[in-house]
């Protein structure tokens, strides 16, 4: 039998290397949610919820009460029926994303390790490695230049820069990381930080003094779809959208405005079954895709990566909390060698375990 038996959760923190700044704040570790579903025939799936509050409302406590809620409609349920259980959660947590993806992770793995079938072979097969940014906090222009320097040794060719607290600021930050690495693209992520009007002055500052601006990323506050467009409209730049592009149906909304080039998807927004939506809603309108992660432990992190290698629909990929952290409390889903990510070929499921 296939059906799930117990379910256990727990909070994690995962312990980062350096204080990590954006125009949201600033923390030296990143608090997550770990649930395993364990079924009749023993076999346990895993999966794990970053909650950041100010994204989608949620916090570990409300995470952890989110599981809770959901044991009566997931216990005795058949995993190999992964299609119901999925839509049982989306009914039973629609507004609870990041507690909805940890268990759509470990409904997913326990039915890949039922099955005895790598998440990213379920998920499509597409490619076995894929290569991510690195991204550069918000920090001094001399720091940002030693890690641009530093990430483009280790091989990294898109540096992802952290923006929208001072435009002043936020210039000299820039050209810092560009002169220092002189090679790479940049993509800029505001974090709802400039108005429409300062968002593309930003930029055609940046454009004019040589620098290779790869995206633009959610410019302005989230629920300003028209300045969105405004921006979209008025640079050059492929203008991405995260935090307003949550729901399937928030992007449907930015399809129809046409407000952006892209959507920068993350499954603490949308889940597992959320993101595959937005995948085909942005592939039928032609819009580009990009994978992004919170500061995520392994368990998050890896159903990312397989989801990346398994459908191979992402422009542009930010999936660096490895880098970010200090120590990884669930390795084993993915390797890594500078910006290349490999999905674990061949173990079951997405392949991230506790560490001894
Ligand atoms: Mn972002």
């Amino acid at each position: 039998m296939d059906s799930i038996a117990e379910i256990r959760r727990c909070a994690v923190e995962l312990p980062l290397k350096a204080a990590f700044e954006t125009a949201k704040g600033s923390k030296t570790t990143s608090p997550a949610l770990v649930v395993e579903l364990v079924l009749v025939n023993e076999i346990t799936g895993l999966g794990s919820g970053t909650p950041v509050t100010y994204v989608t409302g949620e916090t570990i406590e409300s995470v952890m009460a989110a599981v809770d809620s959901c044991r009566e409609v997931l216990l005795n349920r058949d995993v190999s029926a992964y299609r119901g259980l999925l839509d049982t959660l989306a009914e039973a947590l629609p507004d609870q994303p990041s507690a909805r993806a940890a268990l759509e992770t470990a409904v997913l793995d326990a039915f890949c390790k039922t099955w005895d079938i790598p998440l990213w072979i379920f998920l499509g097969g597409f490619t076995a490695e894929v290569e991510t940014d690195v991204t550069i906090p918000i920090v001094d222009p001399e720091t940002a230049g030693e890690l641009a320097r530093e990430a483009a040794a280790d091989g990294f060719r898109h540096l992802k820069i952290k923006v929208g607290k001072d435009a002043e600021e936020d210039y000299t930050r820039v050209i810092s990381v560009q002169s220092s690495a002189p090679a790479c693209e940049v993509l800029l992520d505001a974090n709802q930080g400039f108005s429409p009007e300062e968002a593309v002055r930003f930029t055609d500052r940046l454009t004019k003094a040589g620098v290779k601006i790869n995206m633009l990323e959610q410019p302005v506050d989230a629920r300003d779809i028209e300045g969105l467009a405004y921006v979209t409209k008025h640079t050059s730049v492929p203008v991405f959208a995260d935090e307003s592009a949550q729901k399937p149906s928030d992007v449907l909304r930015l399809v129809k405005a046409d407000a952006v080039d892209g959507i920068n998807i993350k499954l603490m927004k949308s889940g597992i079954s959320g993101a595959l939506d937005i995948i085909a809603i942005c592939k039928a309108a032609g819009k580009e895709l990009m994978l992004g992660s919170m500061l995520e432990i392994g368990v998050g992190l890896s159903a990312a990566v397989h989801l990346a290698c398994g459908t191979g629909v992402f422009s542009r990929l930010d999936l660096d909390s490895h880098l970010l952290a200090s120590e990884e409390p669930f390795p084993g889903g993915y390797t890594w060698e500078g910006p290349i990510i490999r999905a674990n070929p061949t173990a079951a499921g997405h392949g991230a375990e506790p560490k001894r």
